[in-house]
């Protein structure tokens, strides 16, 4: 691993100090091991403090990805509306048409042929999967009709992601599709903070889509968004959550970032240190399941970072001629194809074709 990566971050972030000592050391071997990590284990995990410590947490986080898969994904992404039902709006969203002058603003609905393009285009720049996502009101409908145009068209791998947009129709329709994956992130478990980040949807139609994904055997992607206030005890809780799951097979670790005129324009953004911690934590605790950063959410500069700390899979990303303005959900900015295999290249990692 080229360890002078992790010593430029340190160098900006924690003052080099001697590590806590022998008791990190041991649960790092117990996750090199695969031995499941106690509760204890991972919020200590969570408070580490010293730069050595932080090192030998990716060190050992980036052996492990690499012991497993050392080709990494690429996704690439088709947004099909920002019109969305949900009200009032969370209150971080960007997306949704007229929340934000940084996000798309003005409504959008695909058409099909903006879709079938979009995804041509994804399929001959050699990105291997496409997450076609959306907002609330359609009961599937959009997703079901999104799959149909990526499956009969091409053989990119599909993500669907519409949240808790889903019923048990929609996703036996979607599986009929042949859909890889369903993603409906929780992004925190944290019951009062989730009622007051997103006060037009209920944390449990989001676990209740999650539990019909993964009871229907298909795969099921839920992540975390991290940096809205949650404490460490909240995220090591999620993670803990999301092991009930049987056919979960992907996480995505999405740092805040605040999008302007929302209610959080002010809010602080996530650290890039809290990102990479807690993607590493991900990775120790599920060695096999493929963790996910989209680009917007950890800004396009920081995409070697993500790799450092263990994930598999980077999202949204975009090829030079993709025929629609892009504007990433968690952010503005996205991932320029190129530019992302550069940074894969430069770690000496294989891409998955
Ligand atoms: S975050 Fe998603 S569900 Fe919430 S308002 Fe925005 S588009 Fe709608």
């Amino acid at each position: 691993m080229n360890i002078s990566n992790i010593k430029l971050i340190m160098s900006i972030s924690y003052s080099i100090q001697q590590s806590q000592g022998v008791k990190l050391r041991n649960i790092l071997k117990k996750a090199t091991n695969e031995d499941k990590l106690e509760k204890s284990d991972i919020l200590r995990l969570f408070k580490i403090k010293y730069a050595e410590d932080f090192m030998d947490l990716m060190q050992t986080a980036y052996n492990l990805r690499n012991s497993k898969n050392n080709s990494i994904k690429l996704t690439s992404t088709v947004h099909l509306t920002n019109i969305c039902q949900v009200t009032p709006k969370c209150k971080y969203c960007g997306f949704a048409a007229k929340t934000s002058l940084g996000g798309y603003y003005y409504p959008f609905f695909k058409k099909d042929h903006e879709i079938l393009d979009a995804v041509k285009c994804v399929e001959q720049s050699g990105i291997p999967r496409v997450s076609c996502s959306g907002a609330h009101g359609y009961n599937g409908a959009q997703a079901t009709n999104a799959a149909r145009i990526v499956k009969e068209n091409t053989s990119l791998e599909l993500l669907v992601n519409v949240g808790a947009d889903l019923n048990r129709t929609a996703l036996k329709e979607l599986s009929r599709y042949k859909t890889d994956t369903v993603c409906c992130n929780l992004e925190t478990i944290n019951q009062k903070l989730f009622n007051e980040l997103k006060p037009g949807e209920k944390l449990q139609d989001r676990v209740k889509v999650c539990e019909m994904v993964s009871n229907l055997g298909i795969e099921l992607s839920s992540g975390l968004l991290i940096g809205l206030g949650e404490s460490y005890q909240d995220r090591v809780n999620h993670l803990l959550f999301l092991k009930k799951f049987p056919h979960l097979g992907e996480i995505p670790i999405m740092g805040f970032n605040p999008y302007k005129n929302t209610p959080m324009e002010n809010h602080p953004p996530c650290s890039l240190m809290e990102q990479m911690k807690t993607i590493a934590i991900t990775r120790l605790m599920f060695p096999d399941v493929r963790i996910t950063v989209p680009t917007p959410t950890i800004g396009p500069g920081n995409v070697k970072y993500s790799l450092i700390a263990g994930a598999d899979n980077i999202a949204t990303v975009i090829p030079e001629n993709y025929p629609a303005d892009v504007k990433g959900v968690g952010s503005p900015s996205y991932g320029n194809l190129k530019d992302v295999i550069g940074v894969v290249q430069e770690l000496g990692l294989k891409l998955e074709s």
